[in-house]
């Protein structure tokens, strides 16, 4: 199961020497605030680290490490690292030289082991001038916000546009799980987020938030923090999970549990999900102690009804794109949906462990028809369930019509003197296909 992922370094043993710790791997995650380094070494070691000016450098010295042959090439396109250096004078240090595109600040810390990594000496590196960027980027956000109150948007005046918070689960330095056939499932989340960003940036009245958007690690609650900053409407964290029982396939969707787990596989997959944290390389803190309040405040506000509309719909959605593994939304006490003011859902668009899931997980057809589903889910909720601020309900005025047997769109068109494209628009439908039971938003003639 364990897999060595990233760059791996080649280990030239030395003369033994018994205090001598071996570097295994390092690894380079570029995120869009931060650049972690991350280097293996078989058990505690000791570290110093100091920058230099004219250029900008930063020594990293590693006691009792051995030097490694090579070490990993830094992406061009990373934003504070050059390259990489090392080398070991004394044959018992190892000394790290990395060249810097910029003067940065730096947090290390030696990550004990987990289930998944022994010891890593975890350094992040972020931008010297990050804070003033964030607070530049602040004020920059807030006028636009206080603009889009009171001038026209793409359309009409006065109204936003309802905000999808888009979350690919782990990435960096948490593969997710790993299926049979070595799928990593931060990748395939990732490739059906993008899909599902580029409909929901074609949709009218929606727009897009990626929560991740690259191959790094975001923490649970930096994520659920990401969406409250963007204002979410919606939040819909993408997984393809595994389970201990290869013969267990199909999507389900979740919400945030009351009480207790639906199933004992949604506790199970709940538990996996919230290590996340651990395996990305950062400690937990105050794991689960405000959970309860958090669904109190869900319970008031309705949040967690709302979080059960929306999945409804997804899931809905999701069984015209095969198998699903429940046939109704489950729920169980996922961290990274602990959002109290935006309704949240996880989809498990698949067991990665089942081989024959793996393999559709693969396909870039059936990533389409996934992000197809949770797209048409999201959009069906929001025509049900807009806030009258926004874009796609004023673009209607309320008026709704619930599709009934026999109905056509050209019918339903005709009896409220619009045009069927206005129609299709306003809904999202691109073909003729509407179902029974749907709700239909009828534009201004
Ligand atoms: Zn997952």
């Amino acid at each position: 199961m364990f897999k060595v992922i990233g760059l791996l370094l080649l280990f030239v043993s030395l003369p033994a020497c018994s205090q001598q710790v071996e570097v295994e791997s390092a690894r380079v995650w570029t995120a869009p605030d931060h650049t972690r380094l991350i280097i293996d070494v078989a058990g505690p070691v000791s570290h110093q680290i100091r920058p230099l000016i004219d250029p900008d450098r930063l020594l990293i010295d590693i006691a009792g490490v051995t030097l490694p042959s090579k070490l990993p090439k830094v992406d061009a396109a990373d934003p504070l690292i050059v390259r990489l250096r090392g080398g070991s004078p004394d044959g018992r240090n190892l000394r790290l030289v990395l060249d810097l595109k910029q003067p940065v600040r730096v947090k290390s810390t030696l990550a004990p082991p987990n289930e998944r990594y022994g010891y890593r000496l975890v350094v992040d590196l972020q931008p010297k001038e990050a804070d003033e960027a964030v607070r530049l980027a602040e004020r920059a956000g807030d006028v636009r916000h206080a603009r889009a109150g009171t001038t026209a948007g793409s359309g009409v005046a006065g109204l936003r546009e309802l905000v999808v918070a888009i979350d690919a689960g782990h990435g960096g330095e948490d593969p997710g799980a790993i299926g049979p056939a070595g799928t990593r499932e931060k990748d395939i989340t990732l490739a059906i987020a993008r899909r599902l960003e580029v409909l929901v940036e074609a949709a009218p009245g929606l727009r897009p938030v990626m929560i991740r958007d690259g191959d790094y690690f975001v923490r649970l609650r930096d994520r659920v923090q990401l969406a409250r900053q963007h204002q979410a409407d919606l939040f819909v964290s993408i997984h393809a999970d595994a389970y201990h029982d290869p013969r267990v396939s199909g999507s389900s969707v979740y919400t945030l549990s009351f009480s207790g787990a639906t199933s004992d596989a949604a506790k199970w997959l709940a538990e996996r999900e919230n290590k996340a944290d651990l395996i990305g390389g950062v400690e937990l803190t105050g794991v689960d102690s405000d959970l309860d309040r958090v669904l109190f405040e869900l319970a008031q506000n309705g949040s967690l009804e709302h979080s059960r509309y929306a999945a409804e719909h997804v899931l809905t959605r999701l069984k015209g794109t095969g198998p699903v593994h429940r046939a109704s939304v489950q729920q169980a006490r996922f961290v990274v949906l602990k959002s109290p003011d935006i309704p949240s859902m996880l989809v498990e668009t698949a067991f990665i462990s089942n081989p024959d899931d793996e393999r559709r997980l693969r396909d870039s057809a059936h990533q389409q028809r996934i992000a197809q589903a949770i797209f048409e889910g999201v959009q069906a909720y929001f025509l049900q369930h807009s806030p009258p601020d926004t874009r796609l309900a004023g673009a209607t005025n309320g008026r709704q019509h619930v599709i009934d047997r026999g109905d056509t769109l050209g019918a339903i068109a005709k009896r409220y003197a619009i045009d069927v494209k206005a129609l299709r628009l306003a809904n999202g439908i691109d073909g003729d296909r509407i179902r029974v039971g749907d709700v239909l938003r009828i534009p201004e003639g």
